[in-house]
Parts: C-alpha cells; sequence; structure tokens
C-alpha cells in the first residue's frame, strides 16, 4: 500500500471512530467503567459470535493460516512452551549479532519473561533497533496475515525499516477469516487506550528477516476443556479485573502471574498447573459484574463454578478442605449448636476452621450474641 492509500485509509477509519463514539452504550453495570470505553450490546454479542467461531474452528483455522503464511517459504516457528521460543530467539541473536531491540509493553512479553531474557542476552533496548518485538493482535486464518494496530503510522515504519521483526502470538489469536477483521478493529479501538488510528494486515515479504512465534504454554489445556476454552477468547482488556470487587480489595499480587482478576481466575489453573491456582477459582463472590463488561460476552462468572464442578469431581480441592467445610455446615445450620454460649461456639469453630484459615491468619472473633438472638432481642425492643 502506498503512503497516500495508507493515509487514506487512516482518514477513513478515523470516521470509523468518530462514528463509534456516537452510538448508544450498554451501562447496565455496577462498576467503573467509562460509557466510551463500552461496545453496544449487539457489537459485544457479534464479536462474541466471531470470536467464539474462529475458537471453534481453530485446528482448521490454524492449518488454513500455515498454508497461506507459509506459501513464500516463510516458516512458523510453533513453541510449546517458553524454553522454546526462549531458545529460539537465542540462536536468531547470536547468529545475527544483535545487541539492540525495540520492544513495547506487553503481556505477552510478560508471560515470556522478555526483559529478564534481554538481560542475560545483554540486549539493550533502543527505538531504532537491531530487532523488532512487534505487536500483532490476531492472525487472518484465510488471508495467511497477521493484523497489527497502528498508530501514525510508526508500526508501518518499523515494518520496513530493515531490522528484524519478530511477532509472538498465542496460539488462540486468530478469527476465521479477513470478513471478520472490521469487526475485530472496532472492538479494539472501542476498549484500547491507545488511541490507534488504523491497522496493517502484513504478510512478509522476505524468509529471513521476520520470525513469527506461535506459542502454545498450557492453552490447549484450556483448548480442550468444552466449556471453559470460551475464556481463550479473552482480549486482555482489563475491564473484568477493574469492576471485580475481589480484585479490588486484594489487587494483582496474590496472582503472581500476569493473568489477574476474573478472568485470570477462569485460565490460570489450566495455563499453569490446577493444584498450584485452583485456589483462584474460589477467590470470586460470583457477583457477575465481569461479565457485564466484557467486550467480548465471556461468561466469567459462570466458567468459575464451572471450574469448581471441575475440580470437585477429578478430586482437585483438597479432601481435609471439604471434610472441614461438612463440619463447617453441620455446626452453622444447627439451631441448637449455634445458640450454645460464645465461648464453646469460638473454641468449637476454631477447632474446624483452624486449618482453612492456616497460620498466617487468624480466624475473626464471633459476634458475642448469635444473628438469631440479636434479632429476637430487636423485636422484643421494638414491641416494648
Ligand atoms: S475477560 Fe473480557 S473483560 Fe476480562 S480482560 Fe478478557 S476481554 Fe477484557
Amino acid at each position: 500500500m502506498s503512503d497516500s492509500a495508507y493515509f487514506k485509509f487512516l482518514q477513513d477509519s478515523k470516521s470509523i471512530i468518530d462514528g463509534d463514539k456516537n452510538k448508544t452504550v450498554d451501562t447496565s453495570f455496577g462498576g467503573d467503567i467509562n460509557d466510551s470505553e463500552m461496545l453496544t450490546t449487539n457489537k459485544r454479542k457479534y464479536l462474541g459470535f466471531v470470536m467464539q467461531k474462529s475458537l471453534e474452528e481453530l485446528d482448521e483455522n490454524l492449518l488454513k493460516f500455515e498454508n497461506k503464511y507459509c506459501r513464500k517459504g516463510l516458516k512458523i516457528n510453533w513453541a510449546v512452551d517458553y524454553n522454546d521460543l526462549l531458545s529460539e530467539l537465542h540462536s536468531i541473536i547470536s547468529k545475527r549479532k544483535l545487541k539492540t531491540a525495540y520492544y513495547t509493553k506487553h503481556y505477552l512479553y510478560d508471560e515470556v519473561g522478555l526483559e529478564d531474557f534481554f538481560k542475560k542476552e545483554k540486549i539493550k533496548y533502543s527505538e531504532v533497533a537491531d530487532i523488532n518485538f512487534i505487536e500483532a493482535q490476531t492472525l487472518v486464518a484465510d488471508t495467511g496475515n497477521l493484523f497489527i494496530l497502528d498508530k501514525d503510522m510508526s508500526n508501518l515504519k518499523r515494518l520496513n525499516n530493515g531490522a528484524i521483526n519478530v511477532f509472538i502470538i498465542g496460539v488462540e489469536q486468530l478469527i476465521s477469516s479477513l470478513g471478520d477483521v472490521e469487526t475485530y478493529y472496532n472492538a479494539q479501538l472501542a476498549i484500547s487506550q491507545k488511541g490507534y488510528n488504523g491497522y496493517i494486515l502484513y504478510h512478509p515479504v522476505k524468509k529471513d528477516n521476520d520470525y513469527l512465534f506461535i506459542v502454545d504454554n498450557g492453552r490447549s489445556n484450556m483448548i480442550k476443556m468444552q466449556r471453559q476454552r470460551v475464556a481463550l477468547n479473552c482480549l486482555h482488556c482489563g475491564r473484568c479485573a477493574k469492576v471485580c470487587p475481589v480484585y479490588n480489595t486484594i489487587g494483582s499480587e496474590p496472582y503472581n502471574n500476569v493473568f489477574t482478576g476474573p478472568i485470570g481466575n477462569v485460565v490460570l489453573p489450566f495455563f499453569e498447573d490446577i493444584e498450584s491456582y485452583k485456589h483462584v477459582s474460589y477467590a470470586c463472590l460470583l457477583c457477575g459484574n465481569c461479565e457485564k463488561v466484557c467486550p467480548v460476552s465471556i461468561p466469567i462468572k459462570d466458567l468459575i463454578i464451572e471450574n469448581r464442578i471441575y475440580f470437585r469431581k477429578t478430586k482437585g480441592v483438597d479432601i481435609p478442605m471439604n471434610s472441614n467445610y461438612l463440619a463447617y455446615k453441620k455446626f452453622v445450620t444447627s439451631r441448637k449448636k449455634m445458640n450454645k454460649s460464645h465461648l464453646l461456639r469460638t473454641l468449637v469453630l476454631n477447632k474446624i476452621l483452624s486449618k482453612a484459615f492456616r497460620k498466617k491468619r487468624k480466624m475473626p472473633p464471633l459476634e458475642k450474641h448469635t444473628f438469631n438472638k440479636q434479632y429476637i432481642q430487636r423485636m422484643q425492643n421494638e414491641n416494648k
């Protein structure tokens, strides 16, 4: 595409964005999301449909993409995990004697540990670099293109500045056809804070200048889960975390991962391992705020419940915790037992729940009088 054609394209895109801003927005959620960040309900539904269709056809789509992308002798680097990716990157860097890299802040780079890798390889950040790490948002299966958002033509210039280009993308980031690109683009514009004003459908020309890495890293575990796989449609916009009361209380630290908040509660046990991450699926009050703001209509609350059912069925939940909770349920649902003295209630519940609260947290003190007694007292006072 010539510069003038591209400029016209940017102008056209701008009018689409402006038009989009005037559409009515769905504000029926309870969280802190700006109206202008919302997609209309119909667009959310449609985008959800497009993404889901692409995901359901993922195996077919990946083959289609490979056929188209590799038609001029280009190669895809399939990385099962980050060791595969980093060792391939290491050999490119040492073979080509590269010293500087350009990259942006991106969750996949954090997931890979790219900055630590650069430190180890003694690669310095530079705006004009030997190697560009360019963020591609999705692959387009039927044309073999990479979809890249652009701002002020900076990515377009970078792609053509003669440096080596590297693209790292998750195996799920793929849409079926060119016909879905506009829908996808409009959604990205509506949710993006970065002020993009165009996109590039990129297909490399030279075979030794561009490297595409398609990363699995646990995503296929998620694809195997018939219900939970819809979580892979996530666009990583972060708005579900913004409106989550639990996330807003505990923050991202307990996750110790680049995936946090409501969507992290769904995907982490599968991306990482169930044993270490199943607890995050319980860090949820099931309020449903997240679902209302998700641009691709991922039913996050339902998926968290699905995870809990799955862990229960596969005995992924702690058996000692289960027996404790059964004892707890038996005690607190017995009026006779709950009306025992404050001291006795405290002793019994401390004993039952000691393991659940572990060493680091103390059990909160019990009310002196149960709710039942408080209620009776209040009624008596009111009738005096
Ligand atoms: S689950 Fe939805 S709201 Fe949350 S980050 Fe992904 S796309 Fe955004």
